[in-house]
């Protein structure tokens, strides 16, 4: 039996696990791999196929079942997006598998108001908040920014005109990052957007989603290879008080994190996928040695940890969501998964 150590190293790092439904592509699966006793429990069928007998378990702060609506996984994170606009800096990362649901959480299907994802349901909590606020004087700055890291490269997934990919679609653009004194990450040349209503950030996920969607023909699926990071700062002043606040809400949508032996890969997908798994292991070698509260904590080791420095650790806050697939054939994926965020707690 396998066993996390959650409940001891609680911190500002919060792990929820989010099964997706079955998806029917005409195969008969044995039933799922996957079973949930309680809301915090999961038990998965041993990997090892001819011995079902071995199971392993695990525990979360909270487990989503295949039934589990957008609205029900939003009610369990509004309490960070509220942290945000407090002034808390926040990350929401989505970690699985391609095909787990991670871009599903993330940003949901757009046609459907209630299959809409966290970026859009936090959007509209920050809109409603803050408006309501403004009778008690606050005024409100929100910014966004939504980029790409694609084999350690930085692509600006909002610059205007739709750009393709390789060295030309950047038009010459650096995209170097930089913290400054006040703790907020710089990236030159980057795009930003004032949002101040829905309409505004409806544009937005549609020019990120028409960027991303232009990388994935060109560059073969290049959106499950890249790390997708939707920036928001919120800044607060409040002319009653003179009060201000500066908060900060990333959402992640990470890079699939399929191992190499099953994608069988060479050359280039050789490359990207010793990227991928670089750059995921330095997110769980920062987050861990955070939890641990070494002295050292190696955020230079990839463009994604450097990017997120000033929201990791301190005073900020961390959720990680852990998208798995329930079906047979994908148990050995599910189970690194798990324990990837096993590991992270
Ligand atoms: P990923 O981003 O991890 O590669 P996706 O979010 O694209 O995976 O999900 C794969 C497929 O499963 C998509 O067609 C998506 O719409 C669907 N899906 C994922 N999660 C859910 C869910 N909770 N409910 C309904 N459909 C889902
Ligand atoms: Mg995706």
């Amino acid at each position: 039996r396998l066993h996390n150590t959650i409940l001891e190293l609680k911190g500002n790092i919060r792990v929820f696990c989010r099964v997706r439904p079955f998806i029917t592509d005409g195969n008969v699966y044995d039933g799922s791999a996957i079973s949930f006793p309680t809301s915090t429990d999961l038990v998965g069928r041993g990997i090892d196929l001819a011995n079902q007998t071995q199971k392993y378990s695990f525990a979360f702060d909270r487990v989503f079942g295949p039934d589990s609506s957008q609205q029900d996984v939003f009610v369990e994170i509004s309490q960070l997006v509220q942290s945000a606009l407090d002034g808390y800096k926040v990350c929401i990362f989505a970690y699985g598998q391609t095909g787990s649901g991670k871009t599903y959480t993330m940003m949901g299907r757009q046609s459907s108001e209630g299959e809409k994802g966290m970026i859009p349901r936090s959007l509209h909590q920050i809109f409603k908040t803050t408006r309501a606020l403004t009778s008690e004087g606050w005024e409100y700055c929100i910014q966004a920014s939504m980029l790409e890291i694609y084999n350690e490269t930085i692509r600006d997934l909002l610059l205007p005109g739709r750009p393709g990919v390789g060295p030309e679609a950047s038009n010459g653009k650096q995209y170097n990052i930089k913290h400054d004194a006040n703790g907020n990450t710089i990236v030159s040349d980057l795009t930003i957007e004032d949002v101040h209503s829905q309409e505004d950030v409806d544009r937005i996920l549609r020019q990120a989603e028409q960027s991303r969607s232009v990388g994935r023909t060109q560059m073969n699926e290049q959106s499950s290879r890249s790390h997708c990071v939707f920036t928001l700062r919120i800044s607060g002043v409040n002319k009653k008080t003179e009060q201000q606040v500066q908060g900060v809400l990333n959402l992640i949508d990470l890079a699939g994190s399929e191992r190499l032996a099953k994608s069988g890969a060479t050359g280039d997908r050789l490359k990207e996928t010793q990227a991928i798994n670089k750059s995921l292991s330095a997110l769980s070698d920062v987050i861990f040695s955070l939890a641990k509260k070494e002295d050292h904590v190696p955020f230079r080791n990839s463009k994604l940890t450097y990017l997120l420095q000033p929201c990791l650790g301190g005073d900020s806050k961390t959720l990680m969501f852990v998208n798995v697939s329930p079906e047979v054939p994908s148990a050995g994926e599910t189970l690194c998964s798990l324990r990837f965020a096993a590991r992270v707690n």
